[in-house]
C-alpha cells in the first residue's frame, strides 16, 4: 500500500467536469433529415439546420428584375 506520490498539489481538476459530449448516434431533429450528429455537436440539428443559418429573404425575390446592366 504505497500512497501515490503524484497526487500532491492540485486536486484533480477534471473531476466533476465531464467532457462535453452528447450521446452517440443522434440524428438531426429536423423532419426528414437523417444527418447523424457528431458527439461533439451540442445542437439537436445538423449543420444545415442549425439556427445560425441565414434567414431566407421572403417574397422579395423579384423575378424579372435581374441585375442586368442596361448599357445604352
Ligand atoms: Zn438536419
Amino acid at each position: 500500500m504505497t500512497p501515490t506520490p503524484n497526487l500532491t498539489g492540485s486536486r484533480d481538476r477534471w473531476s466533476g467536469r465531464a467532457p462535453k459530449r452528447m450521446a452517440a448516434g443522434r440524428a438531426c431533429i429536423e423532419r426528414g433529415c437523417t444527418t447523424k450528429l457528431s458527439t461533439y455537436n451540442r445542437r439537436d440539428t445538423c449543420f444545415l439546420h442549425s439556427p445560425v443559418r441565414f434567414p431566407r429573404i421572403r417574397g422579395r425575390i423579384t423575378a424579372g428584375t435581374h441585375p442586368v446592366p442596361t448599357s445604352q
